[in-house]
């Protein structure tokens, strides 16, 4: 069965069928860097995640773009109110944005260009636009013609002249229709601008995804993903770019997750009731936040609220515990779990540890299902919480040897491998799993072992042989091996 995707495109689920077989060109419109995102925004970079860890999951090799906007007004004027240079305010934000990222587990991009290190490629694709026709010059700026345009409205699904009634034009602007957009900006008095062939000035917001996704995906995007209020004008006049420069069609699927709410309203810095993910996380761990923005299918909107995180914080820890409980039951550390994810399913007498590996196949075979139906991720979130119960239920059952032991492994492997695609679960939480089955200290067991081993350490760099030999004696007595690699010593709590 192929994956299906919902494209805004043609308004429908279509069988996803790469460009090229087995490779996958992603692009995903970055932040402007000029606050911290919000809950909202976040959205909008965990989705793009969600979607890139699972077709990777499924074998595909996937490249996945998305820009950062370092030049625009909100840059200029929130560099104006503090009285900084754009380069501090734009240094500031895009270490915030990696660091709030990466809290949510999301991953850096195959390439994150920046508007300002491409303005000689934004400068020439405006060109050809304009000797294609497209495009024209006035008052320094340089407009695109959308009435040169036939498809222009395609994506938002609405007719031209009705866009027209609506449009606004600034007093600014020196454009001839009120629909065409800009594409260079021609440079104000103090603003940061670059030389040009119609004057100083800098690039139009619109026309950056087009060179970039043109630059590093060779202007055949598979998916484009975006948040839906991104659709028009913003999707509609990259496709407008995109179509008159390259001649052909831009992208495959237009994929747009839906907005964050509060109490019934859209989130959003214009709205001010927004929340930024720096706030939350000092009150919620990213794994949570991460949890709470994948529960719900991406093209559904979702109400935020601190209840719906702490339901989600909740829901979270049945996972954990089912892992924590296993591991402790068993007595399997995480590199068991890792072993477990690499070997062949291994066949077992027990009937009751064959019954758990077959729920976790099936639970896999069920993820799987819910995935390939548009990254259904509240469907797959069930069989991660089903199997979770078969896990605890064979656990209660108590250990029957070895057979238990290697199907605990290979029910948590599962599990935790869901976990991982959906971006809540890493090697960092099955590490925190693992030392919390360890001892009942919650977590004390690995700094303490970090601290006896450095004490070791120190020994057997003095040469004092005794003691780094009662150490690891003494230790082995506790279950717990030692190993020494050439990255210093490893600790293991052995199976009884
Ligand atoms: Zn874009």
């Amino acid at each position: 069965m192929a994956i299906r995707i919902y494209n805004t495109m043609t308004r429908r689920k279509e069988d996803f069928e790469p460009y090229v077989e087995g490779k996958v060109g992603m692009y995903c419109c970055g932040p402007t860097v000029y606050d911290y995102f919000h809950i909202g925004n976040a959205r909008a970079f965990v989705v793009p995640d969600m979607v890139r860890k699972y077709l990777e999951f499924r074998g595909y090799d996937v490249t996945y773009v998305q820009n950062v906007t370092d030049i625009e007004d909100k840059i200029i004027n929130r560099a104006k109110e503090r009285g900084v240079t754009t380069d501090d305010i734009v240094r500031q934000y895009t270490k915030a944005f990696f660091e709030d990222r990466a809290a949510l587990g999301v991953g850096a991009p195959d390439y994150q260009p920046r508007a300002t290190e491409h303005v000689k490629d934004i400068i020439s694709m405006v060109d050809g636009i304009i000797k294609k026709g497209h495009a024209y010059v006035s008052g320094g700026d340089v407009y695109f013609d959308v009435s040169s345009f036939a498809g222009y409205g395609k994506l938002s699904g609405q007719n031209p002249d009705d866009l027209k009634a609506g449009a606004r034009v600034d007093i600014s602007e020196h454009k001839d229709d009120p629909l065409d957009f800009v594409l260079w900006k021609g440079a104000k008095p103090g603003e940061p601008s670059w030389d040009s062939p119609w004057g100083p000035g800098r690039p139009g917001w619109h026309i950056e995804c087009s060179v970039m996704s043109a630059g590093y995906l060779g202007g055949r995007v598979d998916i484009h993903l975006g948040g839906s209020d991104l659709v028009f004008p913003h999707h509609e006049n990259e496709i407008a770019q995109s179509e008159s420069f390259c001649e052909g069609e831009f992208v495959k699927y237009w994929m747009h997750n839906a907005m964050v709410n509060v109490e019934g309203e859209r989130m959003g810095k214009s709205m001010g009731n927004f929340f930024t993910v720096r706030d939350i996380l000092k009150k919620y761990p990213g794994k949570v936040v991460r949890y709470y923005l994948v529960a719900s299918h991406y093209r559904q909107p979702i109400s935020f609220g601190l209840d719906e995180l702490d339901m989600c914080a909740r829901a979270l820890a049945r996972l954990e515990d089912s892992i924590i409980n296993a591991m402790k039951a068993m007595r399997l550390g995480s590199e068991d779990i890792s072993k477990s994810l690499e070997a062949a399913k291994s066949k077992v007498n027990d009937i009751q540890a064959n019954n758990l590996i077959t729920a976790a196949d099936s639970a896999i075979s069920s993820f799987i299902d819910f995935m390939d139906d548009d990254f259904n991720t509240s469907g797959a979130m069930s069989a991660l919480h089903e199997l979770a119960r078969a896990i605890n239920a064979f656990i209660a059952e108590g250990s029957r040897g070895e057979d238990s032991a290697s199907a605990a492994a290979y029910a948590v492997g599962k599990l935790w491998r869901m976990g991982n695609v959906l971006g809540f679960m890493d090697d960092e939480t099955l590490e925190a799993d693992a030392a919390a089955a360890l001892g009942e200290g919650e977590g004390l067991t690995g700094p303490l072992m970090e601290l006896v081993l450095k004490i070791r350490a120190d020994a057997r760099a003095k040469k004092n042989w005794v003691l780094s030999d009662f150490i690891r004696d003494g230790l082995k007595e506790l279950g717990i091996t030692v190993e020494d690699t050439k990255d210093g010593a490893r600790w293991k709590l052995e199976r009884k």
